[in-house]
Formats: C-alpha cells, structure tokens, sequence
C-alpha cells in the first residue's frame, strides 16, 4: 500500500488513487481534477505511509487493505533482504540496473521502469538466479583467460627451451673447434721444434765440415793431408745426406693445420663470420667463407683487413676445403 498524494493537500491509499483515476479523476475529498491518469506520478508521503503502517502494526488500522506484505497475502514467506533504510518496509526486490535491493517505494520513486526509467526490478528469487548466472559467466570467463595466459607460457616455454637447445649445440661446436685448435697449436709447436732441431743439426755440420777443411791447410805430411782430405769429403757427404733428407721432411713440416670443413661448417650454422685472409705484395687481403648447401665458398678477395674480432683462416688453409673458390685476383 502507498500513500499518495498530488500537489493539494488530501492524501488516498494507492488503491484508492488508482480507483479515482479510473473513476472520474475527481478527489473524493476536495473535488480537485487530476491532470495525471497514471497512479505513480503520485509522490508517496512516507511521513503518513509510516504512521498508518505503525496503526496497522498496532492492530488500530484505519484501512481495511494496509498490511505489511500486501503483494503476498498467503502465509508463504518471500525471500527479502530486510528492511529499507529510507522507507521502513522490506525490501522483495533488486534493481538490477543499479545493484541494490529496493523495497516497494524504492522501486516507484528512485527507479523507474521503462518508459518512465531505465530500471529493471526483478523479485529476489529471479535476482538471485541471474546474479548466480551471471558470476558464472564471470567465472568461466576468467577461467577461461588464465588458462589461455598458461597456453601462451607454455608457447614460451618451448621456446626457451628451443633457444636453450641451440645454444648448447652452438657451445658444443664451439668445444669441439677448441679441440681442434689445440691439436692444431700441438701440432704447430712440435714442427717448430723439429726445424729448430734440423736448423742446429746442419749449425754443428757446418762447424764439423770447416773443422776439416783446416785440418787440410794444416797438414804438414802427406799422410796427414790425405787423413784430413777424406774426413772433409765424409763429412760433406754426411751434411749433402742430411740436407737431403730434410729436403724431403720439411715442406710435410712447412704444411699449415688445417681446421676440417665439419668444423668450419659447425661454426658459420652457429652464426659466426669466418674470413680467409692473405698477403699479396705485402698487403693484406681477405675473402669471406660462406656455405652454399653443403660446400663451404670463399668469395672474391679483397684489400685490407676484415673487420675485428672475426674469426681468421690463412686462405692456404681453406683451399683444400673450400668447394667452390671464386679468386679474383
Ligand atoms: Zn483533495
Ligand atoms: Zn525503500
Ligand atoms: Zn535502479
């Protein structure tokens, strides 16, 4: 039940506005004519609502209809959500435009429906129901982004995993080159040592040979001069043998280490830059190694140095691997 009012001073029930209005528009009171044919454009007097829902309570009632709950008159009871703070009554409803549960009064004065508002009032069962619908959705929505947040750092995952991948090939190549370098090094120092070993060979030859050849200058008999003359040619001999035989030794000692074509093809698939470099005249020219399917190609020579930090080959070392050579010159 409200309490309605117009602009004058009477005051009706709601039920009792609703019944003039459809009646002749006329204040059974003061005869006054309403220019309004609709019940809710009556402002509610809650002063006077209060008083005759206090009289009701009292069992002092001066309107046959006022109760407490006039839209459920069985005994069942309906969900509520307590009494409103503004109006005193219960409050059935929600609002579900401006989420807040709403009693009666609530509903005619502060939220509207269409046409007048933009509310929609629902009682508190249907409220519920689509409230739990709705977090439902809100629910799976949510779950529905963390398990794609956890696709994308799964997708992430492999990749690290791809790249860690790679960087331990490239760390085994790089090992693997490191091997070889040091047998190459290895290699380099004992062929040092070998001509150092040849170079002092020949030295003490050398000495032995002019040693000789005094002994003919000095000899004084003829058993001594013909001593001295057949040591001096033993001992040329001896020294020709040696330069011979070192003849054939050296150039196999003179041969550059080379690094074999797996290696070099190991370390341009891990992204490093390799350059042949040589001298022409006393200039320094370098060629670039790439690889072209499955030979390695050194490219055109060209003048100076290649850029620092690169890795070198002497180009003696990379022709005997290089499939393909374009040297111009
Ligand atoms: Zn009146
Ligand atoms: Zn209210
Ligand atoms: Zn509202």
């Amino acid at each position: 039940m409200n309490v309605r009012r117009g602009t004058w001073a009477a005051a009706l029930p709601s039920k009792c506005v609703t019944e003039v209005l459809a009646r002749d528009r006329k204040c059974p009171e003061c005869r006054h004519y309403f220019m309004s044919s609709n019940p809710s454009d009556f402002v509610v007097n809650y002063p006077l609502l209060r008083m005759a829902r206090s009289l009701a309570a009292t069992g002092l009632g001066f309107h046959a209809d006022i109760s407490i709950n006039t839209s459920n008159p069985a005994s069942v009871p309906q969900p509520n959500a307590g009494d409103c703070p503004a109006h005193g009554s219960r409050m059935f409803f929600r609002c579900m435009r401006c989420s807040v549960w709403v009693c009666r009064d609530c509903v005619v004065v502060d939220h509207p429906v269409p046409p007048r508002g933009l509310c929609r009032i629902l009682a508190i069962s249907d409220a519920l129901e689509e409230m739990k619908k709705s977090h439902k959705v809100l629910v799976n929505a949510k779950v529905k982004a963390c398990q794609k947040a956890k696709e994308s750092l799964e997708n992430k995952v492999s990749d690290l995993q791809a790249a860690q991948n790679q960087q331990r090939d490239t760390a085994n190549r790089l090992r693997s080159l490191l091997v070889e370098v040091n047998a190459n090094l290895k290699d380099l120092k004992s062929k040092k040592m070998e001509i150092l070993k040849k170079i002092s060979e020949i030295d003490s030859m050398v000495e032995a040979a002019r040693h000789t050849g005094e002994s003919v200058e000095q000899a004084a008999t003829i058993d001594d001069y013909t001593a001295a003359i057949e040591d001096t040619n033993a001992s040329l001999a001896s020294l020709e043998k040696h330069v011979a035989e070192d003849t054939q030794e050296i150039p196999a000692l003179l041969s550059m280490p080379v690094l074999s074509s797996q290696t070099l093809v190991g370390l341009l698939d891990a992204g490093t830059s390799i350059f042949a470099t040589t001298e022409k005249e006393g200039q320094p020219r370098w060629a670039r190694v790439t690889r072209q399917d499955d030979r390695l190609h050194l490219h055109a020579l060209r003048d100076g140095l290649p850029g620092a930090g690169c890795f070198t080959l002497p180009v003696s070392g990379c022709l005997g691997l290089v499939s393909m050579c374009v040297l111009l010159v």
